[in-house]
């Protein structure tokens, strides 16, 4: 297991936030990378997220998974940032629970291929901007993508960095890197790493 803050650490000197995935982890291990100073966590299933959010409300909570509409609300009234947004008609459904700050959204895009992974292909990022653009609720601010398990993963975050190359604007996030292949992404430009297993197993 690697320690939470080395990680954090080294991470941070390269301009890279490190994202805690706190899926699979008990409370008792987050309170333990919240006394090692983590403060930013991911979450994939909306009502954990509210959950750990009302419990923690000094962390962040970004969430990274498929999102039901019916869900929502908890995302638009607890997410410090919705990673996973890949259709526009539940991007709406959770600008309406958005109180305050417009909320930080990253689009996913599929850059692996695969048609089981979620989020738009790169073809599609303009149409989808263009209409994410007309939520003044929600703030794009970048793309999400997950590799394929197998083959080059050092290609599937250099298509998702020039996904954001293209749109011209260099200071967009790129949330890209999980426990197995975090070393190719932020050495291809992550600016976000989700860590789960290798920091909580
Ligand atoms: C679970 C998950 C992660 C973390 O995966 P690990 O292999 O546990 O590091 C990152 N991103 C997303 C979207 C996930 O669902």
């Amino acid at each position: 297991m690697i320690d939470v803050r080395d990680l954090r650490h080294s991470l941070q000197a390269k301009g890279v936030r490190l994202i805690a995935v706190s899926k699979y982890a008990d409370d008792d291990a987050v309170e333990r990378m919240i006394a090692g100073g983590q403060r930013d966590f991911g979450e994939s299933r909306a009502q954990r997220l509210r959950e750990r959010a009302r419990r923690w409300p000094a962390c962040r909570w970004h969430m990274i998974g498929p999102l039901q509409r019916n869900k929502a609300k908890y995302i638009g009234r607890h997410a410090a940032m919705w990673h996973s947004c890949y259709d526009l008609e539940t991007a709406e459904a959770v600008a309406r629970h958005v109180c305050n700050q417009p909320l930080p959204v990253l689009l996913q895009v599929n850059i692996s291929g695969e048609p089981q992974k979620h989020g738009i292909p790169p073809d599609a990022i303009d149409e989808m901007l263009a209409g994410l653009r007309r939520i003044p609720q929600l703030r794009f601010v970048g793309l999400m993508g997950m590799a394929a398990r197998e083959g080059d993963v050092r290609e599937s975050f250099a298509l998702l960095r020039h996904c954001r190359d293209r749109l011209g604007d260099p200071s967009l996030e790129l949330s890209m890197g999980m426990s197995q292949d975090w070393p190719d992404a932020v050495a291809e430009g992550a600016t976000m790493v989700r860590i789960g297993r290798a920091l909580f197993d």
